[in-house]
Formats: structure tokens, C-alpha cells, sequence
């Protein structure tokens, strides 16, 4: 093709294959095994989807597979199915009912075990007391919760009679969760008096206060006491959990449910504007988050998992909860920052309950760089056996660091891709089988066909950059977006006629595997030469004094585009321009005079969403010299930009 998508000039040569012992013992331990899958799942889908969803509990077995009226599907017509019986039942008649669900540390530092039995007793309960408060299944229920078990319990509950759960992360402000609440029309707030961050309380409900001035359908907001400090409590609308909670029955019989019924809502990170509410069903979203669970985490029976997301994320939903449980495994939750008291918090945790698998972020990752190795490496980690990453592409001096610092070259990667939309991974290493590259998310699970393709949905070319799809509907993809199906067609299947857009650039090497190359919409557009932000940024990294780089385009008459690369350093370097000259030469070094950035701009820090992801487009309008910027209602770090947009004056 002569004019790619997206031009493509990291050239990464590494493979890491795992280890022999791994694959041995692994649920998948060979690349045969696993083409084996792949292409018995691509050939005959309906069968083979048919067969992993025996492994789930159905009160009624489905009549039909999948019925899909693009891009409207129904996956397991005819069946009935509850997530929290999944989740929580079936484990109670075998020697699991005394096993450890949730392990649970404060940021303060107490300890909580919940056993499958503890969770059925408080599950049911809080189910009992959203009934007694009016409750009904297809409710919207709000909850905003600091990271503690009442949030899981609270989400199982609304699941278990069927109404429909929507997280607002707990470092939203009140204006965001009441636009969340409005969108979703939810009428019970539950929400706790605040919760422990970097050693503050976060006043969740004074946040609560204000955001339900003015929401007009809530009716009832119940109050968890973490902190037990003052706050206001108004009368007939506000309840306290504790008091609701006793003499609630530890009975409930769970609502026997359409698999479409809807589970929850969430909103998108909003790292390329304004939120999306995506809308996930029932039974074709806990397939895929269990059977993937089993695939890339290679989950046991006496694994500890800690997956450090927060819930208020897809990834803590899909990876704390319903994927880790409904396959009776122990799932880790920890409420507070990493590095409070100090920056080892991680590092002690794992150490102490002796993780096995842990599941982290490529911003956390660079963090820990930017620390020091002196706080992983005061640690015992030598229970890892593996550790992964999902949100943003992970540079391979990254991934490198992340293998040898954390994995201490042992332990495989698995590099996740996937997206709120997608509810479950879709792209990944199997770590006992899928030899990995530093910066490729490898090849797609069994049932997913993604592809690479122009705009006119013409796959492109080995090594050529383009769009990436999916081919083909899965079972825990999206139904809608919350009340715009009009948006849910126009976003994820007009664009590209026909297939699932994801919005990410992409290419796909001599071997199949996929390498994400940032978002379509930050592709700069040097002389007529597309490029994606992801290899550029790699290219920066790779310098040995740089934590992180963002690259956006900026206007320019001749070019059309100049790279403009935003670079903060590791805490020992300095800022200079001969550090200036220094990294534009190691650009063209490593990729090419194509790639050499015109602008660099050294800064302490980049803006980033709640989640954690750099925000580019608003980095785009700053080195647009413009004085306003887009929708930063996700935006975490608000200083960081106000400080960049008054450099720049
Ligand atoms: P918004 O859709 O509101 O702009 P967002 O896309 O950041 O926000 P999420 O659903 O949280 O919202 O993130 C999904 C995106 O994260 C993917 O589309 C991709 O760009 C990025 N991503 C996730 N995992 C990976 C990965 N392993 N490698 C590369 N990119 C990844
Ligand atoms: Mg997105």
C-alpha cells in the first residue's frame, strides 16, 4: 500500500518464550494448543461458544447461540442466568464455602478476609435491604464507593435481583457523579462517609450532597462508615448501613434473569473526550470475563490475585470481581495509594500475603521507575509466578524493566488489550504457550478476529499501520451506549463499514501479532507521514533518563504537522537543552530523521485521566498555543495543565 494509515518505524526484535516449567503446568501450555482453540473457535462459533458456556451455572439452558442484527446482538436467547449465583453459590457446596474470596488491606493498614460463605451472608443481606428500599430489577443503583469489600458486596447484591449497577470511580468530582447519576437515572446513591487516600479521607459523601442537589431521582443514599468522622446525615433520605443491614435476612433468592438482561453501566476514561456510558449484559459478559480469567491469568486453584485497578474501572470490574470469582479464585483488594506510607507499599503487599499473580498499569509501572529500584528490589516478590498490564501501550523499555525489576525474568508478561467497550480482554498472550515481544500485545484470544484494516475495510498489509477491528460480534461486547443507540452505531460500527471500531491504531507483524500504536485520533501528520504517538514516545523512553513522553502534532505551515514531545525525567536528571539536542538525536537514532521531534518540553508531570492514561488531546491544544482546551472533566491532575497552558504564554 503506498499511502498507510498509519506509518509504522519501531522495529522491536525481542521475544521472551516462557519458560518451560510455566507452560507444564499452565491451563494452555503450547502454541498448538492454543491454534488448536483458536481455530476450532473461529470455525464453528456457535458450537464452540456453546461449549465454554456449559462451564457456567444456568438456571434455564439457552435456546440459540447468537442472534445478531448488526450491530445489535443477543447472545444465549432463552436462557436464565444470575452473575451472583455464578459467583458466589455454586462455590458453597464444596470445600470452597471456607475459602478466601475477597483478602482485603486498608490504606491504613487493617486486614479483612471474606469467605465464600461471608459473601453469600452480606450479599444477600444488602440484595434484601435495596429490595426494602424500593429497588426493583432494571433499577439504576449509583454506587460511589471508596475501594473497600462493601463495594463488590454492593455490586453482587444489585446483581442478584437484577438491578443495574453503575461504579462512578471515588476520585470523581460531585459534578461528574451527578452528570453520572443523571445519564443513568439512578435512584439510590450508595456511598460510604469517605475512604483513606495517601493518608487523607476522601469526603465522599459531602460529594454525595452535593451531586444529588441536583439529581432529581434519587431518593435514598446509603452510608457505609469507613472513616466513622463527622458528616451531615439528612433525614428520611440518608441511611446508614449498618443500621439497614441489621435484621436483614441472610436469604435471598437470586433473580432468574434474561442473559441480555443489562449489569451494569460505566463510563469510558474520557481519555479521548467526553465519557461514553457503555452498556454490558449478563451472561455473555461473565463468559468472557470468566473464560479469560482462565486463559490469560492462568488462574489455580491457590493462586492470590491482585489486580491493582480500581473498581471504578472496567478492569476492577471484569478482573477484581466477576471474572476472579465466579472461577472460586482469591481476589486481593487494596484501598489506598502505592506509595503511602511509602513507595513500597506494592512491593510489601505482595510480600506479605504472598501474591502470585499481579495485574497492574503501564502509568503505575513508570511510576515505580521513576521511585526507584531500591523499593521493588527491598522486597521479597518471589511468590510472582506472573504479571500483567492493561490501559495504555506499554513502551518496551517499559515492559523490559516491568520483566527483570518485577518478574525478576522469571515470570511471563501478559500485555492486555482490550477497552470498557470490549468487557473483556481481547487480545493477549497465553502465558504458558504465547512467546511475547516487549510492546506487542500478541494474538487474539479464541473466538476474537480482529484485523487491520484502511479506511475503506481493506485489511492492510503486514507491518502496514491502519485501523484496528473486529471482525466479528463476542459475547461480552457492549449492547449499547446508555440510552444513544444512535451513538453506540455511530461510534463502534459506522466508521469502518460493517466491523467493530476501536478507535486504535494498529499493525500486525510477520507473525500475526498485533502492536498498538496509540489512538487514531492522535496520529500527527509529519510532510505527509502518518504516525502513530506510541513508537515515538518508545523511541523516548528508551533514553535512559526518561520516565515518560507524550508526542502531539502542532500546526505548521511547511510540514503540516511538527512533533511536539512533552518528557518528564526520572527524579535524578535535570532538564537542559543539551538534554534537549541529546534526545532528538537518540529519536533519530532509533527510529529515524522522520520521528525527530521539533519541540521538546520538559515537564514534572503529564496530565493524565482519573485512570491514569496520558491525555494527548489536551497536550495537542497546549502546543497549539490554544487557550482553551476540551472536556477535562476526567482530567486528574488539573495543575499540571494550568501550569503548561502559562509556560507556554
Ligand atoms: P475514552 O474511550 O473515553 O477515550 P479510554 O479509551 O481510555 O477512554 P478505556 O476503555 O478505559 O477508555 O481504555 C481503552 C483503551 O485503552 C484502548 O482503546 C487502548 O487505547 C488502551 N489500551 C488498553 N489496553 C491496552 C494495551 N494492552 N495496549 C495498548 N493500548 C491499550
Ligand atoms: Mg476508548
Amino acid at each position: 500500500m503506498s499511502n498507510p494509515e498509519i506509518e509504522s518505524v519501531l522495529t522491536e526484535q525481542r521475544t521472551f518464550a516462557p519458560s518451560s516449567e510455566f507452560s507444564a503446568a499452565a491451563r494452555i501450555g503450547s502454541m498448538d494448543d492454543y491454534r488448536a482453540l483458536y481455530r476450532r473457535s473461529v470455525e464453528e462459533p456457535d458450537a464452540f461458544w456453546a461449549e465454554m458456556a456449559e462451564q457456567l451455572h444456568w438456571f434455564k439452558k439457552w435456546d440459540r447461540v447468537l442472534d445478531w442484527e448488526p450491530p445489535f446482538a443477543r447472545w444465549f436467547s432463552g436462557g436464565e442466568i444470575n452473575i451472583s449465583t455464578n459467583c458466589i453459590d455454586r462455590h458453597l457446596d464444596s470445600w470452597r464455602k471456607n475459602k478466601a474470596a475477597i483478602i482485603w488491606e486498608g490504606e491504613p493498614g487493617e486486614e479483612r478476609v471474606i469467605r465464600y460463605q461471608d459473601l453469600h451472608r452480606e450479599v444477600c443481606k444488602f440484595a434484601n435491604v435495596l429490595k426494602g428500599l424500593g429497588v426493583e430489577k432494571g433499577d439504576r443503583v449509583a454506587l460511589y464507593m471508596p475501594m473497600i469489600p462493601e463495594l463488590p458486596i454492593a455490586m453482587l447484591a444489585c446483581a442478584r435481583i437484577g438491578a443495574i449497577h453503575s461504579v462512578v470511580f471515588g476520585g470523581f468530582s460531585a459534578e461528574a457523579l451527578k452528570d453520572r447519576i443523571n445519564d443513568a437515572q439512578a435512584r439510590l446513591v450508595v456511598t460510604a462517609d469517605g475512604g483513606y487516600r495517601r493518608g487523607n479521607i476522601v469526603p465522599l459523601k459531602d460529594n454525595v450532597d452535593a451531586a444529588v442537589e441536583g439529581t432529581p431521582t434519587v431518593k435514598n443514599v446509603v452510608v457505609y462508615k469507613r472513616t466513622a468522622h463527622d458528616i451531615k446525615m439528612k433525614e428520611g433520605r440518608d441511611h446508614w448501613w449498618h443500621d439497614l443491614i441489621e435484621g436483614a435476612s441472610a436469604e435471598c433468592e437470586a433473580a432468574r434473569l434474561d442473559p441480555e438482561h443489562p449489569l451494569f453501566i460505566l463510563y469510558t476514561s474520557g481519555t479521548t473526550g467526553k465519557p461514553k456510558g457503555v452498556v454490558h449484559s449478563t451472561g455473555g459478559y461473565l463468559l468472557g470475563v470468566h473464560l479469560t480469567s482462565q486463559w490469560v491469568f492462568d488462574l489455580k486453584e491457590d493462586d492470590t490475585y491482585w489486580c491493582t485497578a480500581d473498581i471504578g474501572w472496567v478492569t476492577g470490574h471484569s478482573y477484581i470481581l466477576y471474572g476472579i470469582l465466579s472461577n472460586g479464585a482469591t481476589t486481593l483488594m487494596y484501598e489506598g495509594a502505592p506509595n503511602h506510607p511509602q513507595p513500597d507499599r506494592f512491593w510489601e503487599i505482595i510480600e506479605k500475603y504472598r501474591v502470585t499473580i499481579f495485574y497492574t498499569a503501564p502509568t503505575a509501572i513508570r511510576a515505580f521507575i521513576k521511585w526507584g529500584d531500591q523499593w521493588p528490589k527491598g522486597r521479597d516478590l518471589s511468590s510472582l509466578r506472573l504479571i500483567g498490564t492493561v490501559g495504555e501501550p506499554i513502551n518496551p523499555e517499559v515492559w523490559v524493566w516491568y520483566s527483570r525489576t518485577i518478574g525478576k525474568d522469571r515470570c511471563p508478561i501478559v500485555d492486555t488489550w482490550w477497552q470498557t467497550e470490549t468487557g473483556a480482554i481481547l487480545i493477549s498472550p497465553l502465558p504458558g504457550a504465547t512467546p511475547t515481544k516487549p510492546g506487542s500485545c500478541t494474538l487474539p484470544l479464541p473466538g476474537i478476529v480482529p484485523d487491520v484494516v484502511d479506511k475503506n475495510g481493506e485489511s492492510v498489509d503486514d507491518n502496514q499501520g491502519g485501523f484496528l477491528v473486529i471482525r466479528r460480534p463476542w459475547p461480552s461486547m457492549l449492547r449499547t451506549v446508555y440510552g444513544d443507540p444512535e451513538r453506540y452505531k455511530q461510534q463502534y460500527w459506522s466508521q469502518v463499514p460493517g466491523v467493530y471500531f476501536a478507535g486504535d491504531g494498529a499493525r500486525r507483524d510477520s507473525d500475526g501479532y498485533f502492536w498498538v500504536m496509540g489512538r487514531v485520533d492522535d496520529v500527527i501528520n509529519v510532510a505527509g507521514h502518518r504516525l502513530g504517538t506510541m513508537e515515538v514516545e518508545s523511541a523516548l523512553v528508551s533514553h535512559p533518563y526518561v520516565a515518560e513522553a507524550a508526542v502531539v502534532g502542532k500546526p505548521d505551515d511547511l510540514k503540516g504537522q511538527a512533533i511536539y514531545a512533552f518528557v518528564s525525567l526520572e527524579s535524578s536528571h535535570e532538564p537542559s537543552d543539551a538534554l534537549m539536542d541529546e534526545l532528538k538525536a537518540h529519536v533519530v537514532k532509533e527510529i529515524g530523521a522522520i520521528a525527530r521531534p521539533d519541540f521538546i518540553r520538559f515537564t514534572q508531570e503529564l496530565p493524565k485521566t482519573r485512570s491514569g492514561k496520558i491525555m494527548r488531546r489536551l497536550l495537542r491544544d497546549i502546543a497549539a498555543g490554544s487557550h482553551t482546551v476540551g472536556d477535562t472533566t476526567t482530567l486528574e491532575n488539573f495543575a499540571v495543565l494550568t501550569q503548561l497552558m502559562e509556560e507556554e504564554e
